[in-house]
């Protein structure tokens, strides 16, 4: 490989209180929260669109409530604040079902929570205009500026150019971990989770689907909540292909196909999931390319495969694919505390603790104690060696079973709602680093946001 010395270049600079890389799943709620808690804040976000991968890969949202449903005890919405006030106006406009009590295999999640993609988009988008968020949208955030251990700008790319976007706090919510690599923070790459491409499927019904699996002792999972503009539909059904033939398992399997939909539509699959594990991590870039195309000669078998298998589906049809790779991981990035699986299954909270969270992507296998809850520390978001930069989402938790709960949709929204309220008081309060920032000062920050703590914790104000 040849290499160049890229010339200094005069670019020109904006100033802000906070930014955030990355304006997906957890970012667009950093953003708002920082926002609204009076931060001039700027919204760093690659595509033409927010919502990450919320918007693109994810079936459900797991999960707003603790697991009551195995254990028989009260069911608790533990995750509320701004994510629930976003569920409530997607709810609004049509663009999620609400949440609705799964019918069967509500070990694994009580609660069922689907959405529409294209209608998450545009109330998040909606949400943070509001807020008062400059949404840089169609920017990449390419490269930092750095004063010792502070980050002190990024720099984007976009079609006008080269920009700084200088900030006094920094969240890193890109799920890459792109601002904290630039920022030389500490991470590893263990790729241990295959990336997917998620793809809607029109001209398929639900209830065909449901009818076939059911009639073949093949059924697995299954909800009923709203469907175009009607109640008690089914939203949510997943089967066990190996039922209907050891065969049809094998070929769908083959090609990395789940086998669970959500959908808030008739003849329509929102989500029908392709996988696939990288022979190398996301963050190398001919690996990724190879792995786009992967994925979509995957979808080609998948529609051939969803038209033979499912009834009436013959003329079945890909409706939408996510524009890019989804990924369950690729950098982890180093923070000062890394939460444990014993500890999630123990139900551990934790005196920093920033919300409360039940839910567990490998449930019954792990499951929180008891139908409990964790708390997820707010030194888990707090980078190693840099100053004044939070990373959120995907990117935290090493232990590959605890980062199967961290890691799930409405625990990476309410990380962002932490730690955008946590840059803003460090703003306020002329903090240099967000390790100066008070507890008690962010847990009533918190409160006031409308976040719920699940447990009797003993930094309680009297
Ligand atoms: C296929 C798949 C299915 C899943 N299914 C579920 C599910 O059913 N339920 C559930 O709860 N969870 C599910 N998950 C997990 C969950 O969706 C993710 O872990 C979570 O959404 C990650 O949120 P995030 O904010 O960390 O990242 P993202 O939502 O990916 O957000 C990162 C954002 O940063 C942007 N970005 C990246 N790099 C840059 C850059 N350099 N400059 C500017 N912007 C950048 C991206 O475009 C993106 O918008 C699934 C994950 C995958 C991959």
């Amino acid at each position: 490989m040849d290499f160049i010395i890229r010339p200094e270049q005069k670019v020109s600079a904006r100033q802000y209180d906070v930014a955030i890389a990355g304006g997906g799943t957890g970012g667009v709620f950093a953003a708002i929260a920082a926002a609204r808690a009076g931060a001039k804040t700027a919204l760093i976000e690659s595509k033409g669109y927010v919502g990450g991968i919320a918007a693109e890969g994810g079936c459900g949202l797991h999960s707003f409530f603790n697991l009551w449903a195995p254990f028989g005890v009260e069911k608790r919405m533990v995750v509320r604040g701004i994510p629930e006030e976003f569920i409530q106006r997607l709810y609004q406009a049509g663009g999620c079902s609400g949440h609705n009590d799964t019918l069967m295999r509500a070990e694994y999640d009580s609660d069922t929570l689907c959405v529409d993609v294209e209608i998450y988009k545009y109330v998040a988008l909606d949400m943070l205009r509001e807020a008062g968020v400059h949404v840089m949208l169609n920017t990449v955030v390419a490269d930092v500026v750095m004063e010792g251990d502070r980050v002190a700008g990024i720099i984007t790319q976009s079609h006008e150019g080269c920009e700084a976007v200088m900030a006094k706090m920094f969240i890193d919510a890109t799920g890459y971990g792109d601002l904290c690599a630039r920022a030389s923070a500490p991470y590893t790459e263990p790729n241990d989770y295959s990336c997917a491409n998620s793809m809607g499927v029109g001209g398929i019904d639900i209830d065909k689907y449901y009818a076939f699996m059911r009639d073949n002792g093949a059924l697995r999972e299954y909800a009923r909540g709203p469907r175009d503009g009607r109640f008690n539909q089914l939203i949510r059904v997943d089967g066990d292909w190996s039922q209907i033939s050891p065969e049809l398992k094998a070929e769908a399997e083959a090609i990395g196909m789940a086998r669970v939909t959500t959908t808030l539509h008739d003849n329509y699959f929102m989500f029908i999931k392709l996988n696939y594990h990288m022979p190398k991590t996301a963050t190398n870039r001919d690996a990724l390319a190879d792995a786009e195309f992967e994925l979509r000669s995957r979808q080609m078998k998948a529609i051939e495969l969803l038209r033979k298998t499912v009834p009436g589906a013959a003329n079945a049809f890909i409706a939408r694919t996510a524009p890019t790779i989804t990924i369950r991981r690729a950098r982890c990035i180093e923070c000062e505390y890394d939460i444990t699986n014993e500890e999630i299954l123990a139900g551990t909270h934790y005196s920093d603790e920033v919300f409360s969270y039940g839910f567990h992507d490998m449930a019954p296998r792990f499951q929180v104690k008891d139908g409990g809850t964790y708390g997820l520390p707010y030194r888990s978001m707090v980078v190693k060696n840099r100053a004044n930069l939070f990373a959120i989402g995907m990117m935290i938790t090493s232990d590959h079973n605890a980062h199967m709960s961290t890691r799930n949709t409405v625990s990476c929204m309410a990380m962002g709602q932490a730690a955008g309220t946590a840059a803003a008081l460090c703003v306020k309060n002329g903090l240099g680093g967000v390790r100066d920032l008070p507890y008690t000062t962010l847990y009533d920050a918190l409160k006031l946001g409308g976040v719920w703590f699940d447990a009797e914790v003993p930094y309680k104000k009297a």
